[in-house]
């Protein structure tokens, strides 16, 4: 199980490099075991081209190294809030990939210009507020969760499986971490559609909420009915 799992998060880690999401050791994804509560990581600070899946480091939902010789990704932290909060999400991707940080950089949601974002994010994907000097000083990474917690109050991670952290990055999960990667691929994608359409129309207003709904719905929960069944 933790080996299909480990190669599995090596597979996720070295297609972040295959799309173009992440430079040098930037960026991590991780997948959870349920059923065993472990988390299999990217080690920190590791150059993907020299991975191994032996070097994944195998963690306990509080942290504890329970495989692996490597330090995990100093991220690990901001992975285990989510998936203790989130408990529909199976894999976590945190890339700075170059578009969907700029929205995060200039601390904006990603408005829903189109389908393409509809297919994927049900509404606009959300940005976190600046965190407080204490919580930067203090437990960061930790407090990097809690604040993605906070924004998600009224919101599902099951129909919105991707954040921007406030002045940082996105972090994108799903069922696992495959369609992790697959959302912030999107994500990616979207981000760059939407600063061209506010650049082309500053005015732009967001699709109809039946638009936005309709592609959204066809392809998620109980009515889906998109692709092969
Ligand atoms: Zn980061």
């Amino acid at each position: 199980m933790l080996e299909t799992l480990r190669k599995q998060v090596l597979e996720a880690n070295l297609e972040l490099v295959n799309r173009g999401l992440v430079l040098y050791t930037f960026g991590n994804a991780s997948a959870i075991s349920r059923e065993d509560g472990l988390v299999v990581i990217k080690p920190s600070g590791v150059a993907y081209t020299e991975m191994k899946p032996e070097d994944l480091v195998v963690t306990d939902l509080e942290g504890r190294v329970v495989a692996g010789a490597l330090k995990p990704s100093s991220d690990l932290p901001t992975h285990l809030a989510l998936y203790k909060q989130f408990r529909v999400i199976g894999g976590i991707v945190h890339t700075h990939s170059h578009y969907a940080t700029v929205w995060a950089q200039a601390c904006r949601d990603i408005p829903c210009f189109g389908t393409t974002h509809s297919d994927y994010f049900h509404g606009p994907i959300p940005v976190t507020p600046n965190m407080d000097p204490s919580e930067i000083e203090g437990d960061y990474e930790w407090n990097t969760g809690q604040q993605i917690i906070r924004r998600f109050d009224q919101l599902d991670p099951a129909s919105m499986p991707a954040v921007l952290v406030g002045g940082h990055a996105p972090f994108c999960w799903g069922p696992t971490v495959e369609a992790a990667v697959h959302n912030a691929v999107i994500l990616e994608e979207v981000a760059r559609m939407a600063l061209h359409t506010v650049m082309l129309n500053p005015s732009c207003e967001p699709v109809p909420d039946a638009l936005r709904d309709k592609h959204f719905l066809r392809k998620h929960g109980p009515k889906a009915y998109y692709g092969q069944q």
